[in-house]
């Protein structure tokens, strides 16, 4: 499981069980940015 997924409180990353892609539901999202630190690739970004 990717860090950011399980970090969410929101469910608003999940991982497609298909294509292993990260889904992003804009929607679910808070702006609490716990998925920044979590990411060891630096690959988050937050923008409102
Ligand atoms: S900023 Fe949004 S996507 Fe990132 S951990 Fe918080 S709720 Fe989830």
């Amino acid at each position: 499981m990717r860090a950011c997924v399980t970090i969410c409180p929101t469910d608003a990353l999940t991982r497609d069980p298909e294509t292993r892609e990260v889904k992003f539901d804009k929607n679910a999202c808070i702006g609490c940015e716990l998925c920044i630190p979590a990411c060891p690739m630096q690959a988050m970004e937050v923008h409102f």
